[in-house]
């Protein structure tokens, strides 16, 4: 590049003990909807790291002692401050991301906004135990204390929504954090360090290092001092997440891939199911953790079902992501189109039917977009159940619809993958809901309805979608360490 050119580029830099600091070598950030570099981001390694565990080590002897309720104060502060700048950080994170301006004003920023206030609400109502022992002439109870140094890792498909999910109850429970956000969205994570000060954070209680996952992401898990590390992300990077850590025993919470089921059955209301459905398979681009990805619909119903899902599907709106009138934006990157479309192309070659979209429909671009990573939303039939598009997470706007008779049949395919994340269940009949909810390998099951969360109750998954659990009591036990104390009177 030019020097005008480099000029124009956004720089990121590491934020540690509260200064922002610049570092040695940088790694490119794309545009998804343009396919420009549009970014510098530092690419980190064990030095930087090094200096933000420190800083974070020093900060902990006085955040830790700070009472719940200081903490909780900081915490609305900051998070008064991120709703103050909400469409700046919504347009960063849909430039940085390619998703959809419309879904980071009303769901990215609002939600990072969010789980500031939450948190800062929820630890102020925690309990600890006890148990008395009269004959003993005895009390035991618990007391809670924050670990110390939190690792935190996110992945690129909700950036700062994922990134404050962990720093809030990190932090709420007096843990001092370094958080590494992924290298490919860096940029509102960058930003938020900007008000950090203003909400009276103290430096070194928040420290960032920008990177990839194999040099400043295993730096942190390979760090000495930082015992627990909260990751969001690929079930693949889990697994090497859990090698590296585990000679220093570190404590693991892990959020990731799912292959989540919709069940669809034939008393279903399919003015409620189709839309909600639709908006389950192709939301942010199918880039959520949550999305359908494989739809089984009871087979009275499957020509019906299949024909309204598929008019509904086309309605949705691909292009340029800050056109507040389009629903899906552009994917992460080249290479994920790349992965995505693969899918596709496999599907057909197995012989299945791709409904629309990829390869069936085109797609129209505005010229400034050409080059970006765009993808129509995909709707494919007739696959089979041991296809990888039927296993394997595609995170994409790819969902696969198949036929089947029994409820005991659906149960057994839906469980049939290795994943375990989330499960949707679409019926009138109430004591079926129940029972399939019951029966299902998910450690989240939606009936008649999507996506609606209290954060209070556990999230996470089951089987290869993760170990452990987040929400407000989850958290706080997970960020802190228990100790029983008995006492003789
Ligand atoms: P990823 O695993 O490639 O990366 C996630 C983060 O880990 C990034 O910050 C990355 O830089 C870092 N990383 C990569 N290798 C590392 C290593 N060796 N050591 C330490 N850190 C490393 O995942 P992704 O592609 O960014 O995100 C998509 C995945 O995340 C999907 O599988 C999706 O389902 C999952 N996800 C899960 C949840 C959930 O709550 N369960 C939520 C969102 C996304």
């Amino acid at each position: 590049p030019t020097m005008a050119h480099s000029k124009a580029l956004l720089v990121l830099e590491n934020f540690i003990g509260g200064k922002f600091v610049p570092c040695s070598s940088y790694i490119d950030s794309y545009n998804p909807s343009t396919g420009d570099v549009y970014c510098r981001v530092p690419d980190s390694g064990k030095e930087e790291v090094e200096a933000a565990v420190k800083a974070a080590k020093d900060a902990f002897p006085v955040w830790s002692s700070k009472s719940p309720f200081e903490r909780s104060q900081i915490l609305n502060k900051l998070a008064d401050l991120i709703e103050h700048d909400l469409e700046a950080f919504a347009q960063a994170e849909s430039k940085d991301q390619g998703k959809t301006i419309t879904f980071a004003r009303t769901v990215d920023i609002p939600r990072a906004v969010h789980n500031f206030r939450f948190f800062a609400s929820s630890i102020l109502h925690h309990v600890t135990e006890c148990a008395e022992m009269p004959a003993m002439g005895c009390v035991h109870y618990t007391s809670r204390a924050p670990v110390g140094v939190a690792g935190l890792i996110s992945p690129w498909n909700l950036p700062l929504y994922l990134l404050t999910w962990k720093i809030a109850p990190a932090i709420a429970c007096g843990n001092t954090v370094v958080a590494k956000p992924s290298e490919m969205t860096s940029v509102t994570a960058w930003m938020m360090c900007k008000l950090l000060e203003k909400a009276g954070v103290p430096p070194g209680v928040v420290n960032i290092v920008f990177g990839t996952g194999a040099k400043a992401g295993e730096a942190l898990v390979c760090h000495p001092d930082v015992p627990l590390i909260s990751f969001t992300g690929s079930t693949l990077t889990a697994q090497r997440i859990t090698e590296k850590s585990a000679p220093h025993c570190k404590r693991l919470s892990l959020e990731l891939g799912g292959k989540n089921p919709a069940i669809i059955f034939d008393d279903a209301d399919l003015n409620q199911c189709i839309p909600t459905t639709v908006r389950s398979s192709f939301a942010n681009q199918g880039e959520i953790c949550l999305c359908t990805s494989r739809i089984f619909v009871q087979r009275g119903i499957y020509s019906e079902f299949l024909k309204r899902f598929v008019a509904e599907a086309k309605k949705w709106k691909t292009g340029n992501p800050s056109d507040p009138t389009i629903n899906v934006g552009a994917l992460i990157s080249k290479e994920h189109l790349e992965k995505v479309r693969n899918y596709v192309k496999k599907a057909q070659a197995e012989g299945a039917r791709i409904l629309c979209g990829e390869g069936v429909d085109p797609l129209a671009l505005p010229p400034g977009n050409q080059k970006g990573y765009f993808m129509l939303p995909t709707v494919i039939a007739e696959v089979k159940d041991e296809s990888c598009c039927m296993q394997e997470e595609i995170f994409g706007p790819v969902t696969c619809v198949v036929a089947f008779d029994t409820e005991e049949e659906v149960i057994e395919r839906a469980n049939g993958v290795k994943y375990g994340l989330a499960a949707t269940v679409w019926s009138g009949n109430v004591g079926r809901v129940h029972r399939v909810a019951h029966r299902l390998q998910s450690g989240l099951v939606w009936t008649n309805c999507w996506l609606v969360r209290d954060l209070n109750l556990p999230f996470g998954g089951m089987k290869a979608s993760g170990i452990g659990r987040e929400g407000a009591k989850d958290s706080y036990e997970f960020f802190t360490e228990v100790k029983t104390i008995t006492i003789k009177h």
